[in-house]
């Protein structure tokens, strides 16, 4: 096995030569600037934060501006970037580090583990890069390669390899550059030693790499089977008021929480059950219908086939008065809110087809599909 000295020497020889360091978040680093970055990566590539990271700051540029922003407005800029749960949890986070330690981010693992949403390893993340602490990180990158170079055969989401993965990586950690080491580990894994095809002929480690000498690389690491996940089908219903769309803000917990989405039934449309929900929602008995093309969004253990149901009627004012938990969503001029992603898709193909066909199309399309008028 390498030396731990060896391991670090190497490391960072190869990061000085070939590591990133002009990321947006390495740039006048501080502690939120790490955290949010770290959050933001998690489950995520480089290339796809960047833009959200460079938003995300515009608009919140300290914990003070997070900890007093609208949920709505967190969630709007998050939107797209998946796992939700984790900008909940950042404006938890900083209203939490606002209100108890006035805006100082926590500079020991056992407070910054207090926070939501904040983990072992990211908690080492941001103390070895924020501050310089000798903290470890075990992320998947920083898996993938340690099972590599000491060729790990057993799964990598088992709880006893994690803790043997543990050990090999707090024992590499060094005390010196420790901000350098934790950068430079994820670089190894996120550019050379990558899930499929590494390049392990660039690589500083191929030496010392035990899958490299024994042509394991395309084996390691390895995981217990995951089950096949299951397909659910619902009908989405797209109330639409001239230009707007009527939204329902989802429960906090729970796929979508606090985000917006629209009235939705589980499985396929059903005519019954759209007349139900119309009337139950708004009373509607005359209405047109049109079904939209559906398709699939694969969340992290189902799959959801979406069918969505355009439903055009005459509104009238007594029957939609708002509740905080719903809004009518202006298509033309869209309010800043957090859309999960099948949302945004929906709204913007309603308004791409409104603003792209001529008028007398739009009417005989709306005619052809028809599917209730009473
Ligand atoms: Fe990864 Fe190949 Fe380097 Fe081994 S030699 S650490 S498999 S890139």
């Amino acid at each position: 096995m390498i030396a731990a000295r060896t391991f670090q020497k190497k490391l960072l020889t190869w990061f000085d030569a070939h590591g990133r360091k002009s990321l947006p978040w390495q740039i006048n680093k501080t502690p939120y600037r790490v955290w949010i970055s770290e959050i933001m990566l998690q489950q995520t590539q480089v290339a796809t934060v960047i833009p959200y990271f460079e938003k995300f700051m515009q608009r919140f540029p300290d914990i003070f501006a997070l900890a007093t922003a609208h949920e709505d407005e967190v969630l709007h800029l998050w939107a797209g970037l998946g796992y939700y749960s984790r900008a909940r949890n950042l404006h938890r986070a900083a209203k939490y580090v606002v209100e108890t330690y006035e805006g100082h981010f926590p500079d020991n693992l056992t407070d910054l583990m207090q926070l939501p949403g904040i983990g072992q390893s990211t908690a080492g993340a941001i103390l070895a890069i924020a501050f310089q602490q000798p903290a470890t990180i075990l992320d998947g990158n920083v898996k993938r390669v340690l099972s590599r170079l000491h060729g790990i055969l057993e799964p990598i989401n088992d709880k006893n390899t994690e803790e043997k993965l543990w050990e090999i990586a707090v024992k590499f950690t060094p005390k010196n550059r420790v901000d350098d080491y934790t950068q430079a580990i994820m670089d190894l894994g996120a550019t050379l030693c990558t899930r499929s095809k590494p390049r392990c002929q660039t690589c500083p480690f191929q030496q010392n790499c035990t899958a490299f000498s024994q042509q394991l690389t395309h084996i390691l690491p390895t995981k217990k089977a995951s089950k096949t996940i299951p397909t659910r089908t619902a009908t989405f219903l797209i109330f639409k008021k001239n230009s707007q769309i009527f939204l329902q803000k989802k429960p906090a917990q729970g796929i979508w929480g606090g985000l917006w989405s629209l009235p939705e039934i589980a499985g396929e449309p059903d005519k019954k059950s759209i007349q139900l929900a119309s009337f139950q929602q708004f009373k509607l008995t005359n209405f047109t219908m049109q079904t939209l093309a559906p398709f699939r969004h694969t969340f992290s253990h189902y799959h959801l086939e979406i069918h969505p149901i355009l439903i055009e009627a005459h509104f009238s004012s007594a029957k939609i008065m708002e509740a905080s938990e719903q809004i009518w969503y202006n298509l033309a001029k869209p309010q800043s809110i957090g859309l999960p992603k099948p949302i945004q898709t929906i709204l913007q193909r309603i308004y791409d087809a409104s603003h792209s066909m001529p008028k007398t199309q739009q009417a005989s399309s709306r005619t052809r599909h028809t599917a209730i008028t009473r």
